[in-house]
């Protein structure tokens, strides 16, 4: 069983919470199937790990219902869940002086956030990046759509100008594993 962190739950009901959705949070989580719906009943927990349905039942529904079903507000987000870790449960990271610092430690952060998947860098130099997400071929393609944007968040909050990070592989189009690349003004 693939398992998610609580905050990556909570960022989602968040940016529900933020946007003009009508009925907000409760009305989300009427739309859930009831195999993710279950998992509301209590409060999410940040440290807590939660199956993968917990996480995509909010995601999707979201997909459908504030945006056109297209994954088209994955990387926005994303972003907004990358800036709020930044602040909350991956604090430490802004103690991280660059994206650099962040991406260096992106396997570090990746396995506190998601039990599936190892992070492995590709590229890493001033102002340009390439990752590669391994040994997570179940990985959700909502889920992918919106990590380029996470990875934008959290380096906007170290303070990288116009970070434009964008999903270059997907197992998803038939690539072996998913790999983000992009840079950011130095
Ligand atoms: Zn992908």
């Amino acid at each position: 069983m693939i398992q998610i962190k609580g905050f990556a739950i909570r960022g989602l009901l968040r940016y529900v919470k933020e946007s003009d959705h009508p009925g907000g949070i409760p009305a989300l989580l009427d739309r859930l199937p009831p195999e993710a719906a279950r998992h509301f009943r209590t409060k999410i927990l940040s440290s807590r790990w939660y199956p993968y349905e917990a996480f995509l039942g909010p995601l999707h529904a979201i997909d459908a219902e504030l945006g056109d079903g297209d994954l088209a507000l994955m990387p926005a987000i994303g972003e907004f869940s990358g800036r709020q870790d930044a602040g909350s449960i991956f604090r430490f990271v802004a103690a991280l002086s660059s994206i650099e610092a962040i991406v260096g430690r992106a396997a570090f952060l990746w396995q506190r956030y998601c039990d599936r998947g190892r992070f492995e860098i590709a590229e890493l130099e001033r102002g340009r990046l390439h990752l590669a997400l391994a040994e997570f071929p179940e990985i959700d393609r909502a889920h992918c759509a919106l990590i380029p944007g996470w990875i934008q968040g959290l380096g906007r909050a170290v303070g990288a100008r116009d970070p434009a990070i964008e999903q270059v592989r997907c197992i998803h189009r038939g690539d072996p594993r998913c790999e983000f690349a992009g840079s950011w003004a130095a």
